[in-house]
């Protein structure tokens, strides 16, 4: 009885038929009611970073992560100052990039694209995200994988922080996010060599005779360091023994 009305009210059957045969296409598109186009819809939709890194993005676009100040509007005691500089308290904006530590790694960061500017407050970022996600240039794309593993990294580096006091430096959180976006992105943006970007181009390396993407080489540099770091605490463990 309640679909029967249901339909009633959306204009009877006779509204979702094609060649005079019942189409779900149009009950759906019936049903579905006429609602605004959000401006995070393409940040969603138009990027390859991972699922749960884009939920992240997207709490933090809604201010809806766990920081100090909303943690204490909730009657529950907790420290109030951001972790990460221990001079201001914590909140999104301050998170996204007032910190002198989160701005560090976001400036480092753009850089790899050959953006030189410092951190904006978390409001103009976003819009610049929202105004990206509508490009389909490969840098527009790069660009918002970009700042999706910024928020979702610095975020993981601040519970890192308030649950274990452990940091990690600013340069090593640069790389970690660059390799992140090139073992995600696509193949041809992982490896721009037409003129449509010349920046790019200007941040390739010639290496073993080939010329070779800066971002592909922070992978390589990201795997040296790695197999650099287990070496050598076989190293160390070889001079204990
Ligand atoms: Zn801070």
């Amino acid at each position: 009885m309640a679909t029967r009305e249901k339909v009633l009210e959306l204009g009877g059957w006779q509204t979702m038929l094609v060649n005079e045969a019942f189409s779900i296409h149009k009950a759906y598109l019936r049903l579905k009611a006429d609602h605004g186009r959000v401006p995070w819809r393409r940040v969603i939709k138009n990027n390859k970073a991972s699922p749960r890194n884009i939920f992240i993005l997207w709490l933090a676009a809604h201010q809806r992560l766990a920081t100090a100040d909303r943690v204490l509007k909730w009657n529950v005691q907790c420290n109030p100052m951001c972790r990460l500089c221990n001079s201001e308290n914590e909140s999104i904006e301050h998170l996204f990039f007032d910190c002198h530590y989160t701005n560090t790694v976001w400036c480092h960061t753009l850089r790899a694209i050959n953006i030189h500017r410092r951190g904006l407050g978390f409001s103009q970022e976003i819009q610049e995200v929202y105004r990206k996600a509508h490009s389909n240039t490969r840098r527009a794309r790069i660009y918002v994988m970009l700042f999706t593993e910024v928020v979702y990294l610095l975020w993981i580096q601040r519970n890192k922080k308030v649950f274990n006091n452990m940091l990690q430096h600013p340069e090593r959180v640069c790389k970690d996010i660059i390799f992140r976006v090139a073992a995600r992105c696509k193949e041809e943006d992982r490896m721009l060599t037409d003129r449509e970007i010349i920046t790019w181009e200007r941040l390739t390396e010639r290496i073993q005779g080939q010329r070779i993407p800066i971002i592909v080489k922070c992978i390589f540099t990201f795997l040296d360091e790695s197999s650099d770091s287990s070496e050598s605490s076989s190293e160390m463990g070889d001079a204990n023994e």
